[in-house]
């Protein structure tokens, strides 16, 4: 499956996923019109399908316009009830896209939005602002027990899945993780790495769930080095509540 990213704003990416043998393409997440338009008309492309994760303006702003210019379907949360869906999507749904080509699977994912859905299939996760390579969304509407449940069920998926998440935020995230784990060389291997993409002006993504378990602290809430500097954070004795992890983990890197 070609799956390409468009940059928009400061740190979004659009997805387009391409036919293999048309020249339709679905994208995920449009939240400016503007990039996807020029890459449509520049390499002659039919947008038959757009995929929307959550609420957020710099998920959704592009939708209009181009639901307007390209007749294209919307796919989007239920629970985020937006004029342009044409398909509400709950957990467990499939979506088809492409004229039947890929498939995807709906799973709710509440905690940086209440509605959050991600899609998965054909060995890809597009997971908007849940999942952030080596790092989590934002926790807006969410709560540390509902959010830390949608990240685990992202970490149950095969090591194997790309992680195609909606922004850049890979170095200052891995800033973090080190910071949680000092002694992580996962993290360490990983700063270089993606150090040396960003250098070139290439995106950090995709990654896959097998390396975030390895380096991601907020699918590591159950590791003892994680909980012992969130317990070092609240100041109490060591905990091992994942949940209390991830809650204190959170809000350690909120104010970061
Ligand atoms: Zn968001
Ligand atoms: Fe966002």
């Amino acid at each position: 499956m070609k799956v390409i990213p468009l940059e928009a704003f400061n740190d979004n990416y659009i997805w387009v996923i391409h036919s293999s043998d048309t020249n339709a393409v679905t994208v995920v997440d449009p939240g400016d019109a503007n990039p996807v338009i020029d890459y449509i008309e520049q390499h002659n492309l039919s947008l038959e399908t757009i995929l929307i994760t959550h609420h957020h303006n710099d998920h959704i702003g592009g939708v209009q316009t181009l639901k307007n210019r390209y007749q294209c379907q919307v796919f989007a949360p239920k629970r985020d009830n937006q004029p342009f869906s044409d398909q509400d999507l709950v957990e467990g749904d499939t979506v088809s896209v492409l004229s039947g080509e890929y498939q995807f699977e709906v799973i709710e994912v509440p905690g940086h939005t209440l509605g959050h859905i991600a899609f998965y299939g054909h060995d890809s996760l597009f997971c908007g602002d849940t999942l952030f390579k080596a790092g989590c969304g934002r926790m807006f509407e969410g709560t540390p027990p509902v959010f830390l449940e949608s990240l685990q069920k992202l970490a149950g998926l095969p090591h194997k899945t790309k992680v195609y998440c909606a922004h850049e935020y890979t170095l200052a995230n891995l800033k973090f993780a080190l910071s949680v784990e000092p002694e992580n060389d996962a993290i360490k291997k990983e700063v270089e790495h993606s150090q040396s993409l960003r250098d070139k002006d290439k995106p950090t993504l995709p990654s896959t769930i097998g390396q975030e378990l390895e380096f991601n602290p907020f699918l590591r809430c159950h590791q003892d080095s994680v909980q012992q500097t969130a317990s070092k954070a609240a100041k109490t004795k060591t905990f091992s509540d994942p949940v209390r992890t991830f809650a204190t983990i959170r809000q350690l890197k909120d104010n970061f």
